[in-house]
This record gives C-alpha cells, structure tokens and sequence, in this order.
C-alpha cells in the first residue's frame, strides 16, 4: 500500500482548485477566473487500489500586503513541511519561470521532489507549449513535467501515474469515505462566496466573507441554511444586494444549486449582509473563517 501528501502550489489562478475538484470528482474547492479565490488549505483525499493519495490545494503563492495574505503566503509554505511531494502548478499564460525564481529556490530547499504540471494546454497550440516546458526544465531539476487540461480533464489520469510512485510506503492515514477534511457548512459558505466572485467585481470579492449562522437538517424537509455575507463598505453592501434585491437573488440561487448538488437534497438558503469594517485585519475573525488555525 502507497500513500502519501501532496502539496499542490502555484501562482493564484493557474487551476489548482479545478484540478483538486477533478482528482475527486466532485466541488469541494472553489473556483473563479479571479485571483486570489481560495483561501483556505483544502485538503482531497483519492483513493485507488493499494494508494491514497492526499491533495492539498493552497492558496496561490504572491506577494503578501496585508494579514489576509500573508497568513495565506504563510499557510502554503507551512503545508510543504510534512509533505512527501510538491505538485507545482503553472498554466501556459504564465510562460516566464524567472518570475518564480525566489519561489523556486525556496522549494529547492526543502529537497522534496517536484512535478511541475503545465495547465490549460486548451488555451496553446504544441508549438506554444514546447518553449514553456524547456525554460521550466532549465530553470529548476523537476522530476517530471506534464502538460495537462484541468478544465477538460486532460491528463489527470498521468498526474497519479506519476505520483503514485513517487508515495512512500504505508497505510492509508484517512478511512476510505472521507473525501476531504472540511465539512459541508464550511463548503457551503465557500460556495456563497464564490457566487460572489464570479457575480461581482473590483474590490468587492476580496471584500467578501461568509460564514454559516445555522444549518438545520431535519428528516424529510429541506435542509435549511442560513448565512451572513460580510463587507468592509456600506457602498459594497449596496452592490451586494443590488437594485431591489436583485444581485443577492443571483448570489442566493446560483450558491442554492449548487449546494443542493454537494448535498443531495433540496435547500432553503436564508442570506444576510452586514458590515465589518477591516474584518481581514481581525485574527479572531480570521479564525473564525477557518483561515488560521
Ligand atoms: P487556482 O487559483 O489556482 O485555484 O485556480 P482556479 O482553479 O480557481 O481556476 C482559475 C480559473 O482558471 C477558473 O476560471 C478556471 O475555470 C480556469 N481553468 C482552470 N483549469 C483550466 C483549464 O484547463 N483550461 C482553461 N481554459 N481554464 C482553466
Ligand atoms: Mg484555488
């Protein structure tokens, strides 16, 4: 039996969050054309025969400006320590290693053996593709490069043909039907906010927090959610909710379905918003969004 961690880091928005979610097939991670979505370690775990793999997405790997980020830069270089394996994650719009060179020599270091993963192959031809992995292999001794469609699940089956081997041996650290270790009120607030990605714009997303003030479960009904949606602005809280409502009704419908997907069920989604101000420089607000621990 094999098992082991893998640690997937890259720059934001090059699909490691998409990436973890096709591993598992199934959302557990959030995904949005935006930088900087994903804020938590999110751990995956697959399991084949005589494997167990387990994923952990990290928030993308960027210049830290406020608590909000450093805690994040923080949180995905803490999560190499204890690792057997670095996927490192880059995608064919983000062609020049020279910008990840500090990055680079800082995973060198730990001497934990690195795949490098090429993605969204999609986007470039073969002759688009072939300088990106020469400068990438001249840049840092990975063990293996692959290009590979996250989106289109182009190359996932490779990804754990190279990874099972590289495992050390022993037995699975997760039982079997535990997919991942966050829970569904955390995923289920990971989706509200990630409506409000993909539904909003400029600073507000990054304004954005949400956290579950209840979620009742009870034989035969609708799962009941209630949530609250924080902003920094009263200006943000306008655009939120939107001309009579209208932008909050989009929120709450597109989060509903998909929750009633991850869920099985049908869901009644209760959301607020209300302002806090500076929340992301609040470590006790930050823990209470699971961002530190
Ligand atoms: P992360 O920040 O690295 O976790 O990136 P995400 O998983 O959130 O993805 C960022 C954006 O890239 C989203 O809009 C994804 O739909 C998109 N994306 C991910 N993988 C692919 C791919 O293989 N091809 C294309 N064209 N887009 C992709
Ligand atoms: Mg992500």
């Amino acid at each position: 039996m094999k098992t082991g961690i893998i640690a997937m880091i890259g720059p934001p928005n090059v699909g490691k969050s998409t990436l973890l979610n096709q591993l598992l097939g199934q959302k557990i991670s959030i995904v949005s054309p935006k930088p900087q979505t994903t804020r938590n370690r999110i751990m995956g775990v697959v399991n084949e025969e005589d494997c167990q793999m387990v994923f952990l997405d990290t928030p993308g790997v960027h210049k830290a400006h406020n608590l909000l980020n450093r805690e994040m830069v923080r949180n995905a270089i803490s999560s190499l320590a204890g690792v057997d394996l670095v996927i490192f994650m880059i995608d064919v719009t983000f062609p020049d290693p020279n910008r990840l060179r500090h990055l680079l020599s800082e995973l060198e270091k730990t001497g934990k053996p690195v795949l490098l993963l090429v993605n969204k192959i999609d986007l470039s031809g073969k002759d688009g593709l072939l300088p990106i992995l020469k400068d990438y292999a001249d840049a840092f001794p990975f063990h293996d490069l692959l290009p590979i469609s996250a989106l289109h699940g182009e190359g996932i089956e490779k990804i754990k043909d190279l990874v099972i081997p590289l495992l050390p041996e022993g037995p699975p650290l997760f039982p079997e039907d535990i997919p991942t270790d966050v829970n569904e009120r955390f995923i289920a607030a990971e989706i509200i906010r990630e409506k409000i990605f993909l539904l909003t714009h400029q600073e507000v997303p990054y304004s954005t927090a949400v956290l579950i003030d209840a979620f009742q479960e009870k034989e035969g009904r609708p799962v009941t959610i209630h949530a609250t949606i924080y902003l920094e602005k009263k200006s943000q809280k306008g655009i939120v909710i939107g001309k009579q409502g209208s932008m909050l009704k989009k929120i709450g419908s597109a989060a509903r379905k998909d929750i009633e997907k991850m869920l099985g069920t049908r869901v009644v989604l209760n959301l607020w918003v209300k302002i806090k101000k500076e929340w992301s420089r609040d470590p006790g607000f930050l823990r209470e969004l699971q961002i530190t621990d």
